[in-house]
Order: C-alpha cells, then sequence, then structure tokens
C-alpha cells in the first residue's frame, strides 16, 4: 500500500472518531442507568436491613396510668415537661442491632427494664441555650433485650415538648445508609448550592477588579450562600461531619435572619433604588430582630428556635415587598429593565411560598429543597442579565472610547492644520516687520506677531495634549548630552524673562552624569512648561532651575528638576486640580496672564508616560517649587562637570562639519561702527535667514534693545564713544531692557592668546575675530541660537538628492558633506556626458522654483523679491570674485563660493548651489588646479545665472 493511501485511510478514521466516541459513551451512559434498574439490589444480600420502629407507644402520665399514643406525631406535652414514653421491645433482637431515634431540641434518657442505657444532653458543650441541638441517638441492643420494656423520657423548652419523630430499627451501619439515601438529595442540592453560590461570589470580586465595579449579582450570590449554609446545617446526618452541633445551629440561625439583607440590596439595586424606602423598611425591622434575637437567645431569656415566626415575619416581607414591587413594575412596564431577573423572582417566590406552606404542614419534610431550586433557578437568571449587563456596557465602553479616540483624533488633526496657516501669518507678518518703515503699521505688527505666536503656542499645547488622550504620543529616547537640554532651556528661559523684573538661575550639579538615554524632546517639553509656568506666574524676584540626581540602579538614575519662582504661589484649595485638563486656577489674580490650563496636565502625563513623579510645594503669595523626577538609563557615567565648559564640548561634538541651517525665527542684532563690516556681516548672516537688525553705535544698540528682544547681539568691541564693553556693561545693567540676559558676543579685530577669557570676564558670552569667517560665524551662530528655532538643512539635502539625481537618495544626517560632494562629483560627470550634446552652463542653470518658492512661503512676490536680492548680491559678488581670483585669495574666494552656494540654493539654483559648492571645496582645500581650470565655467554660469534670474524676477 503506498504511502498516499495510507494518510487517507488515517485520516478518514480520525474523521469518524467523534461520532464513535459519542456512540459508545452513549451506550455506557444507557447500561449504567437501565442497569440500576432491571438488576437486582445487590445490597439485601449485605446486613444492610433497615425498618422504621413502629411500635404502640404509651405516654407514662404523673398519677402512674398509661395512655396510648401515636408516634411519631405530637404527644401532648408542656414545655419543659419530661414526657415519659414507654413501649415493648420486638421479640427478635438480634445481637449488633440499635434503634435510632431522632432527637428535636430534646434531652433525652432512654432505659431498657428500668436501666439507664443512653442520655443525651448538651447542658456542658453548647454556647448558650436551653435546648439540645437535634441529633440521632443509637440505642445498642443485643439479644437478651427482646421483648423488654424499653422507657423514652425527653423534655424541650420549646413547642418541641412533645414531638416524636420517626425512629428506625436495624444494625446501625444499615441505619446510617437509610439515612443518607433518604436525605442525601437535599444535602447534595444544599452542597452544590453552597458551591455555585461561593463560585459567583468569588467571579464577582474578580470581575469587581476588572470592571471597577460592585456587581449587584454579588449579593444574589451571598442571599445564597447563606441558604445553602442553613441547609447544609439542617441535613440529618450533619453529626457524622460537624464537631459540635450546637455551635452550627445557632450559627446558621444567624444565616436565617441575615438572608433578607443581601436580598434587598439585590433588588434594590436591580430595580434601580425605585423602592429604596420600603426596603429599608425590611431592613430596619431584620436589624431588629437580629439584635433583639441575638440578646435574647444568649441571655437565655427566648431560644432562637421560639423566634423562627419572628425571622419568617422578616422573610416574608421580603418576599411580599419583592412580590409587590415586581408585580407593580410588571403592569407599569419597568420590568423590562430587569425581565429575566423579574422571572427568576417569579419562580423563586413561588419556591419560597411552597416551602413554607411545607414546613407548616410537616416539620419532618425535607427543608430548603424547594427553596434551593427556586434559588438556583433565580441565579440563573440572574447571571443572565449580568451578562447582558455586562455586554452592553462593553459596548457602550468600546463606543465610548471609541468616541473619544474620533475626537482626539480630529482635535490633533485640526491642530496640525491649523499650525500651518498660523506659520503663513506668522511669516508673513514678519516680512511686513521687516520691511516696513511706517511705525503705525510696525506696531500692529507687532501686535499679530505676539497674537499668533501665543496661539500657535496654544494650538501646539492641544496638539500634544489631543496626542496624548488619543495615545498616538510615543515616547521616542535617543541617547542626548544633557548640558545640551540645559543650554537650551537655559535660553528660552531667557527669551521669556525679557522685560520682566526677573533674575534667572541655573544650578547643575557637577556630579551627574553627561549623558542619558530618554526621550530628550519631550524632557525638554516638561521643563519648558514648567519653566514658562514660573515665568508667567511671577512678576518680580527670580525663577530658577536646579539639575540634581539620584542613583536608581548602576544603570539608571532619577533625574530631578526643581523649578521654583517666587510668584503668586497656588492656595490650599486648588491643589487638587492643578493638574486638571483645561483648568486654570486662581483666575481673580491670573486674569491676564494667557494660558490654556494644558501646560502641568502635559507635564503629568508626560511624567507619568515616563514613568516618573512631579512634586509641588507652593505658599500663597511666596511662590512655588515643581520638582519633577525622571528614570533615565545613564549611557556616559562621566560627570557633566562645569556646565558652560559641557555646553560648549557638546555643541563642538553635535555641530554638523559643513553647517547648513536656517533660522528664520531668530533674531540677530549686529553692533558695529563700520558700514562695510555691517553689511558684510548681513550679506553673511542673510542666508541664514535670521532677522537681522544693524546698529551704528553703542546708544544705537542700547535704544534698540530696549525695544525689540534679539536672540543674540554681535558686537563690536572697538566703536568711538561708547565701546562694546561699555554698552553691554550698560545693557547688563538695565532691570527693563528686553535684552537683559540676551546672549553677547565680541566681536574683534586683534584676537590674542587669552581673548576667550578676557571676553568671557568682562560678561560676553563668546567673542569672534575679525575678519569674520563663514564657517566660525555659522558655527557660533550654531551653538549659540536656541536649538529650537535652528533648522538644520537635511531636507533640502534629500530634495537635492531628488532634484539632481532623478531618484531619492538616502543621506544620513551626520555625512551630508560627504554625500553632497559624492554626489557633485556625480552630477558634473553626468553633467559632462551631457555636455556632448548641450552645453555645461545650461545644466547649472536650471532652477528648481518649486523648491525655490517653498522657501518663500509660496509667496510669488516673495519668491520674486529673493530672487533680485539675489540679483543684487550676485551683482556684487561678481567684481569682488574676479579680484579674489585674480589676487589668488582662496579664502575670500571660498567666503564668497559659500555664500553664492546659499544664495543659489535659496532661489532654488540647486545645480549651480552644487557648483559653488565645489568651488568652496576647492578654494578650502587651496586646490589651485582645480579653480584655475574651472573659474573661467563658474564666472559664465554665474553670470547667464545672473541674466535668467533677473528675467524672471521681472516677469
Ligand atoms: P495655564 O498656565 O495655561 O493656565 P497650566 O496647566 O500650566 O495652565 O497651569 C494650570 C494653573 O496652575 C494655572 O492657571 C495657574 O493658576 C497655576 N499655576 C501653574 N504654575 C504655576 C506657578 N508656577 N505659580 C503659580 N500658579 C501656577
Amino acid at each position: 500500500m503506498t504511502t498516499k493511501s495510507k494518510r487517507s485511510l488515517l485520516d478518514k478514521w480520525m474523521t469518524i472518531t467523534p461520532v464513535l466516541f459519542t456512540v459508545v459513551l452513549t451506550l455506557i451512559l444507557a447500561f449504567l442507568l437501565i442497569g440500576q434498574k432491571i438488576y437486582p439490589d445487590e445490597r439485601d444480600m449485605m446486613a444492610t436491613e433497615c425498618q422504621t420502629f413502629d411500635a404502640q407507644w404509651q405516654k407514662v402520665l404523673e398519677n402512674g396510668e398509661r395512655m396510648d399514643v401515636t408516634v411519631p406525631g405530637q404527644v401532648p406535652a408542656e414545655w419543659g415537661e419530661v414526657v415519659t414514653l414507654t413501649t415493648t421491645l420486638p421479640d427478635e433482637v438480634h445481637n449488633g442491632d440499635s434503634i435510632c431515634f431522632r432527637t428535636i431540641w430534646q434531652d433525652v434518657d432512654i432505659y431498657v427494664d428500668g436501666e439507664l442505657r443512653l442520655n443525651y444532653t448538651t447542658k456542658d458543650s453548647r454556647p448558650f441555650g436551653k435546648n439540645s441541638a437535634f441529633r440521632c441517638l443509637f440505642l445498642e441492643l443485643s439479644e437478651e433485650d427482646a421483648g423488654k420494656e424499653l422507657t423514652y423520657s425527653f423534655s424541650s423548652e420549646s413547642k418541641y415538648a412533645g414531638t416524636m419523630r420517626t425512629a428506625y430499627i436495624g444494625q446501625e451501619s444499615s441505619i446510617w445508609f437509610y439515612l443518607v439515601e433518604e436525605f442525601g438529595a437535599k444535602a447534595l442540592i444544599s452542597v452544590f448550592l453552597f458551591l455555585v453560590s461561593l463560585f459567583c461570589i468569588v467571579a464577582c470580586l474578580i470581575l469587581r477588579y476588572v470592571y471597577k465595579k460592585m456587581l449587584p449579582l454579588s449579593y444574589l450570590a451571598w442571599t445564597l450562600f447563606l441558604c445553602a449554609l442553613w441547609m447544609m446545617s439542617e441535613i440529618e446526618f450533619r453529626q457524622i461531619i460537624f464537631r459540635n452541633v450546637s455551635v452550627l445551629t445557632n450559627g446558621t440561625y444567624w444565616c436565617l435572619m441575615l438572608i433578607a439583607y443581601p436580598m434587598i440590596i439585590y433588588m434594590n439595586e436591580i430595580q434601580d433604588r425605585t423602592y429604596s424606602k420600603m426596603y429599608s423598611i425590611i431592613s430596619i425591622y431584620t436589624t431588629g430582630v437580629l439584635a433583639v434575637g441575638t440578646f435574647l437567645q444568649v441571655f437565655d431569656i427566648v431560644q432562637f428556635v421560639q423566634q423562627l415566626p419572628f425571622v419568617h415575619v422578616g422573610i416574608g416581607a421580603c418576599i411580599l415587598a419583592i412580590l409587590g414591587s415586581i408585580t407593580y413594575d410588571t403592569f407599569n412596564g419597568r420590568i423590562k429593565n430587569y425581565l429575566a431577573v423579574g422571572i427568576g423572582i417569579y419562580g423563586m417566590l413561588l419556591s419560597a411560598v411552597l416551602e413554607i406552606i411545607l414546613y407548616y404542614i410537616n416539620v419532618e419534610l425535607s427543608l430548603g429543597t424547594v427553596l434551593a431550586v427556586g434559588l438556583l433557578f433565580l441565579l440563573v437568571m440572574a447571571i443572565v442579565k449580568t451578562g447582558q449587563d455586562l455586554m452592553d456596557s462593553e459596548k457602550k465602553k468600546q463606543q465610548a472610547i471609541m468616541a473619544k479616540e474620533a475626537q482626539a483624533k480630529f482635535l490633533a488633526n485640526m491642530s496640525h492644520e491649523i499650525r500651518t496657516p498660523i506659520n503663513a501669518v506668522i511669516g508673513m507678518n514678519e516680512m511686513i516687520l521687516r520691511e516696513n518703515k511706517d511705525e503705525t503699521v510696525h506696531e500692529y505688527a507687532q501686535n499679530i506677531q505676539s497674537a499668533s505666536s501665543m496661539l500657535l503656542e496654544l494650538v501646539n499645547d492641544i496638539l500634544d495634549f489631543s496626542k496624548i488622550e488619543s495615545g498616538q504620543l510615543e515616547l521616542v529616547e535617543e541617547t542626548y548630552h544633557l548640558a545640551t537640554v540645559i543650554q537650551d532651556e537655559k535660553l528660552l528661559l531667557n527669551a521669556r524673562v525679557a522685560g520682566k523684573p526677573i533674575s534667572t538661575l541655573i544650578e547643575v550639579d557637577p556630579q551627574i552624569p553627561a549623558k542619558l538615554l530618554g526621550d530628550k524632546l519631550r524632557v525638554k517639553q516638561i521643563l519648558t512648561n514648567l519653566l514658562s509656568n514660573g515665568v508667567k506666574y511671577t512678576k518680580r524676584g527670580n525663577v530658577t532651575l536646579k539639575v540634581s540626581y539620584e542613583w536608581i540602579d548602576a544603570e539608571h538614575i532619577s533625574l530631578i528638576f526643581a523649578v521654583a519662582d517666587t510668584g503668586r504661589g497656588i492656595k490650599e484649595e486648588d491643589m487638587p486640580h492643578l493638574f486638571d485638563k483645561f483648568k486654570r486656577l486662581d483666575l481673580s489674580e491670573n486674569q491676564n496672564v494667557e494660558g490654556t490650563g494644558l501646560g502641568l496636565n502635559i507635564v503629568k502625563q508626560l511624567v507619568d508616560q515616563m514613568q516618573g513623579t512631579i512634586k509641588v510645594d507652593s505658599e500663597y503669595g511666596k511662590g512655588s517649587v515643581f520638582t519633577v523626577s525622571i528614570p533615565q538609563k545613564v549611557v556616559d557615567k562621566n560627570a557633566i562637570g562645569n556646565f558652560e565648559q559641557a555646553v560648549r564640548e557638546c555643541r563642538k561634538e553635535n555641530q554638523p562639519k559643513e553647517t547648513l541651517f536656517t533660522a528664520p525665527d531668530a533674531s540677530i542684532l549686529v553692533v558695529d561702527d563700520n558700514r562695510m563690516n555691517l553689511n558684510l556681516m548681513k550679506a553673511l548672516i542673510k542666508r541664514t535667514k535670521m532677522q537681522i537688525e544693524l546698529a551704528a553705535s553703542g546708544a544705537e544698540c542700547l535704544e534698540l534693545t530696549r525695544r525689540k528682544r534679539f536672540d543674540i547681539i554681535l558686537m563690536d568691541h572697538m566703536m568711538p564713544e561708547m565701546d562694546g564693553v561699555a554698552t553691554l556693561k550698560t545693557l547688563r545693567g538695565e532691570s527693563n531692557n528686553a535684552n537683559k540676559n540676551t546672549v553677547v558676543v565680541a566681536l574683534t579685530a586683534n584676537a590674542i592668546a587669552g581673548s576667550r577669557e578676557m571676553y568671557l570676564g568682562y560678561g560676553f558670552d563668546d567673542y569672534l575675530s575679525k575678519p569674520i569667517q563663514a564657517d566660525k560665524l555659522d558655527e557660533l551662530l550654531g551653538n549659540l541660537i536656541p536649538s529650537a528655532l535652528i533648522k538644520y538643512e537635511k531636507t533640502k539635502v534629500e530634495s537635492l538628492g531628488m532634484d539632481v539625481e532623478g531618484k531619492e537618495t538616502d543621506l544620513s544626517e551626520a555625512d551630508d558633506t560627504e554625500e553632497i560632494n559624492t554626489q557633485s562629483v556625480q552630477t558634473k560627470s553626468n553633467a559632462q556626458e551631457v555636455a556632448q550634446e548641450t552645453s555645461v552652463q545650461e545644466e547649472f542653470l536650471d532652477i528648481d522654483s518649486e523648491l525655490g518658492m517653498q522657501y518663500c512661503l509660496n509667496m510669488v512676490d516673495f519668491y520674486k523679491d529673493t530672487m533680485k536680492d539675489f540679483c543684487e548680491q550676485v551683482r556684487e559678488y561678481l567684481p569682488q570674485l574676479e579680484n579674489i581670483f585674480e589676487q589668488k585669495d582662496w579664502k575670500q574666494y571660498a567666503v564668497v563660493a559659500h555664500a553664492l552656494k546659499g544664495n543659489a540654493k535659496n532661489i532654488g539654483a540647486v545645480a549651480f548651489s552644487e557648483l559653488s559648492l565645489q568651488h568652496e571645496k576647492a578654494a578650502k582645500e587651496e586646490n589651485e588646479a582645480y579653480i584655475i581650470s574651472e573659474y573661467q565655467n563658474y564666472k559664465e554660469t554665474l553670470q547667464k545665472l545672473l541674466e535668467k534670474v533677473e528675467k524672471l524676477s521681472e516677469a
């Protein structure tokens, strides 16, 4: 047989296996059931015979007379009376036979021919009470006892004073066997009820943790649990299981008294508390019965067994209340809210009524079985309702989550979209500010500037908030220098306090590890929000940032930022709402302070996401301290050391080799008494798109700085009248000067060793030596302008790759220069190949106007103006370039090529920019051969480009 056919046979066998299993199982079950019925009772073959002890009993009266009585049944007797009954034992008695008497709240003495053979009382073993709990008593007999007189004497301080229950005769084991068979069903059902209710209680407890609410079902489960306990205590053969039946019986009486409680709580919840009043009356009654009943029983005044009617009244009232309310709800239609439970209750009530009737008809009838079935039915229906409720709430929850997510997404999208036009407004306004000379218009534009920056801040807050809310915000971990983060915050802080009489202080623990791993941007955001709040809510005094740390383990630290201010502080009662979203506090005081009430909420959420903590100490009227502690992984355990020094070092390390950046939002003031120098600086700085202002003297500088805040000031040292040092001193001393804390860099023509120390000593932040080298200037600006304002030209480089190559190139940020260089070479060789058919210059005259427009906010006029600027520059550079070339001043050649590279790129003349880069590089390397062979070509291309751009700008 082939393997394939073997496999298909085995597969077929597997498909019929389930059928086979079902058939065989059915046969086995049928055999078990039918076999029990049709085959003889094997128990007869063992000595398991047991019969009811039917005898004619006589009551011995006080005067010695005897009176026939019917047993089992009720013998006339007073409470507490010792009732003596006699009868004659059967003529035939076997050794090992016993008579089993079932007592009920009675003390018993049993005599055979006057000899006391058995005595039962729990007087010495029960906790309290006057009667002995029910029990099966076994009177052992022997053959000699046949025909002797049997005296059964009993008493009870209850209505059971004369109650005789059925007795059994036979071997003791067979009597037990009989009792188990007779009352086993009730025992089983009560144990089952007990287990089911216990399971439900545990399930509800678990669900409580999942759904964070208590399910009403648990109260019903407790009701069942109490019923089950009570039923278990009523089992005929309980003495086999429990050591002290007196304790058991008393305990379960309390259970019985308690039953009404959980049931009414359950109903109250299910019926939405519509019948609260009615249920509270029952609850009060139950509490009364419980308290009074316990007192009466414990002090042996009235036995629990005698209090039963009161307990039944409570349970009965509970049943009536439930019945009444659900009947009422059936008519008014409210039952549809709990239909399944309603049906369950009707079933359960029916069983309860049956149970009570049965109890009062015949005590002997098995207690609780019918009620147990009713309760189980109710439980099943309640589980059905709970299932429906949970499914409903889960559905609603899902819908709510989806709605919330959609809302947050909408908010995130909208704020993202809104940012674009706001940026355009800010950009256009910036142009007005730069080019307009009219004072009034300038003022309007300044108002637009402050309003639109505020609007942008607000939109950014909402964007962050909605990102966090919709779970879109993910932490992006990277290695970062702590020093640069703090430096950026320092610059930002200084910018914010401008014009306010607030001094700032940054303290950094020099031992703190220098390099960390974490979400740098979000760490900065936390600091920015706290620091700007510090400035916003402080009128005068100081705002301090303290940075410290604690080791968590060998690899991690808790990075601790403490932002303290001497502002208004926060009221004690406002503290709990500090981190609420959209909540602004102390409005009467903070009316004029702009804000959204989102800043601290964002901080809290970010800190939480980073598994950190935030603490606030504040004294109203005195100030606040916000302490944030966030765990960060340590990358470099070397200590940060001197903070300023660390900043300089890591900026140098991080600086791209070829600085290609723009900072259109940064403003710079250049102070120099020499017009030419000013123009040169202007030309050098222009390509960074920074907003440049010029001052020709110290006095002019002071005047300007009082009006407008700058991000950086470049100040010539040697100036007539007020020199750079004196101007700086005055500037730093003017408490209301917007630039009191602005970074100021000295410009000097005579740099000597030790200049840095000298200028730092004067209070400058750095110095630059003249003639200004473009690279040095770029490096310095890159170091000192807040990094948030700097845009490195990576995207431009990428688009460059696209435009020149015609396909996307993957350029890594760090190797931009290298990549550009190789690309240029490739471009060139491509161009050379093409040159065989077309002119080389034509290639380099390409203008990517789309890119140029993009740099100019997609505004045609702006683009045209930029092109005009370009032409103006080129007209200046062309003769300069010629001069420089002739003098072989390669350094200056590099400066001009560098400037041309940037300017050309600004208008989208990407290919020419590339060409300029080649020339700049060659000049830097003093590659004379290259320049000499290419210069003519370069110059002509530039002339042609100038003509082309001139035409375009006029069009
Ligand atoms: P916003 O500043 O936009 O109102 P925040 O969430 O940042 O929102 O702050 C919420 C509130 O907490 C503020 O309205 C302010 O009343 C109070 N608050 C925050 N920081 C400070 C502080 N440093 N000093 C005093 N009050 C503060």
